[in-house]
């Protein structure tokens, strides 16, 4: 039904509209125009269009496109690509907040296991979650198929986690130390620096 090929850039901004038409249809909405979502998730109409168009004829001139049905279109996709288990490697401020929040609003994702060296925080579990020694990460990683892990460690013990974790078949790392990781080129790793973000952000805030 849907185009294999879809852009990355249109497979990026997939789940950002499926949040925003689902808060819609929640509120009772039936239809809604590329401008009305444009105004809601800041993306430009000519964009949702052209991302739309991928998944063939969902709106109709003058009329809108069907809410339901976007979201019933999207909902397969997604489901087909976030056929992820994720893991979370240190459960510091960071790594709790992130089990606390646990992607709750985005349905399919959820983290299902947490690693720590902290004999005080293995055995017990944050936002129901349970943590475990990292000594185990190996035998837990098989036991519960995980493929994909957030790392939430002290820059200083990204590498050797990222090893251990390539080395059980992980395919992707959202790595939120400050260290460059060096994967295989079959791992995908998204870097999120939140300190190189929020400088970057004063820079600008400076310089403009
Ligand atoms: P906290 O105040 O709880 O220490 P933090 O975010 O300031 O949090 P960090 O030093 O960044 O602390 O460490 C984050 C977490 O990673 C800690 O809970 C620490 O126990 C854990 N940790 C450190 N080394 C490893 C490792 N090799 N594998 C797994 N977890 C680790």
């Amino acid at each position: 039904m849907v185009d294999q090929k879809i852009p990355k850039a249109t497979a990026k901004r997939l789940p950002l509209y499926y949040r925003h038409l689902n808060s819609m249809q929640q509120q009772g909405k039936q239809r809604i125009s590329s401008k009305e979502l444009s105004d809601a998730v800041k993306v430009d109409s000519a964009t949702i269009r052209k991302d739309f168009s991928y998944f063939g004829e969902l709106g109709r001139k003058g009329y809108g496109y069907d809410i339901e049905h976007l979201i019933y279109v999207f909902r397969k996709v997604l489901d087909q690509d976030e056929i992820a288990h994720v893991a979370l490697v240190g459960v510091g401020n960071l790594g709790t907040a992130l089990l606390n929040y646990n992607f709750i609003k985005n349905n399919n994702t959820k983290i299902e296991i947490a690693f720590d060296t902290n004999d005080d925080k293995v055995g017990t579990t944050i936002g129901g979650v349970p943590i475990f020694s990292v000594n185990d990460l190996e035998s837990e990683l098989k036991r519960t198929n995980i493929n994909v892990a957030i790392l939430t460690v002290p820059m200083h013990a990204a590498d050797e986690v990222t090893e251990r974790l390539v080395n059980t078949g992980i395919e992707g790392i959202l790595n939120f130390t400050p260290a460059r990781l060096s994967v295989p080129d079959d791992v995908r790793v998204r870097h999120i620096d939140l300190s190189v973000e929020l400088q970057s952000l004063i820079y600008f805030l400076k310089n403009e």
